[in-house]
């Protein structure tokens, strides 16, 4: 099985150990398991560090501190996602962006699969919306903006997400936001047909099973951009077929409350057009007037 990867010089050491046939396999046992961080569809994850195992140190830059995904193979067996979780690894474990949760690596056991990951310390951004309501906008536009830049590397990477939403969302330690959730994500070399994510936040092409590429990932932005300032996705419905209409319809209202900058109302209207080639790219995103006037160039969000 693959190793762990970092950019370290470690990594280009045991990387050539790795092709002379030594490789490092992780275990179980190379780590100390702490509390619970949370539970998932298919299993549990726990904060957990890495015992020292020189001379590998394969995660030196997280300090050794991770969050290890247990999944149980028997669930995702009967879910029929073992395909769509390879996938995930693959994708994940070779993206390196301060916006992008980290996948270091993985093993298993008989029962089990194991998935090393970064910590993000300050759990959920789906929890921060939810206590908060809505964001302000400087908040919104700072993680609007870290988005975009991960996205523009994930495309440039020929990787599209397809499934951007706050529950795919983790915050760092300082307030950065990580996407962590690639389940859902792609490589483009063909034009995908396939029909997934949750409803509020996929585009007209998506719902409507159309030939879709890069640009879903703009709309979704989009739809998060919205539900950050308005603390409600914006084709929301009580109905599927109701959220379904909407969305086909692009039928996009701002209420009068909470009160959002008609600045920021035209950035969310440029991302939610219905003809994909039409919506504002990323890189103009980033020079849009309410982005650069509200995002904290960090990319961290200070309370
Ligand atoms: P998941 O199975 O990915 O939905 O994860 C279940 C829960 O565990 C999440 O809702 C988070 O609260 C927590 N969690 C997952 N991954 C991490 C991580 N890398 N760092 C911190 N908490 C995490």
């Amino acid at each position: 099985m693959a190793i762990a990867e970092t950019n370290s010089p470690q990594q280009e050491k045991v990387s050539s150990e790795a092709s002379a046939g030594e490789k490092k396999r992780w275990t179980l046992s190379d780590f100390d398991i702490g509390k619970p961080l949370g539970r998932g569809k298919f299993g549990h994850v726990y904060l957990a560090r890495e015992k020292r195992a020189d001379p590998y140190v394969l995660l030196e830059q997280s300090n050794h501190i991770v969050a290890l995904k247990v999944l149980f193979k028997s669930q995702l067996q009967q879910s029929q996602v073992e395909h769509q979780l390879r996938r995930e690894v693959e994708i994940q474990s070779h993206l390196r962006h301060p916006n992008i949760l980290r996948l270091y690596g993985y093993f298993y056991d008989q029962k089990r699969v194991y998935l090393i990951l970064e910590y993000a310390a300050k759990g959920e951004l789906y929890k921060e919306l939810q206590k908060c309501k809505y964001f302000s906008e400087r908040r919104s536009a700072t993680y609007v903006a870290s988005l975009a830049r991960a996205l523009i590397y994930c495309h440039g990477k020929h990787v599209i997400h397809r499934d951007i939403k706050p529950e795919n969302l983790l915050i760092g330690a300082q307030g950065e936001l990580k996407i962590a959730d690639f389940g859902w994500s792609v490589h483009t070399f063909n034009r995908r047909r396939t029909m997934c994510g949750t409803l509020d936040y996929l585009p007209p092409e998506m719902v409507e099973s159309l030939e879709h590429d890069a640009s879903v990932d703009i709309w979704s932005l989009g739809v998060l951009c919205y539900e950050f300032l308005y603390g409600v996705p914006p084709f929301e419905a009580k109905e599927h077929s109701d959220t379904y209409r909407r969305i086909v319809q692009v039928d996009l209202k701002f209420p009068p409350k909470p009160i959002v900058s008609s600045a920021a109302k035209d950035l969310i209207s440029q991302m939610l057009v219905k003809d994909s080639s039409q919506r504002l790219p990323l890189h103009k995103l980033l020079e849009h007037p309410w982005v650069v006037q509200n995002a904290d160039p960090s990319g961290i969000y200070r309370a």
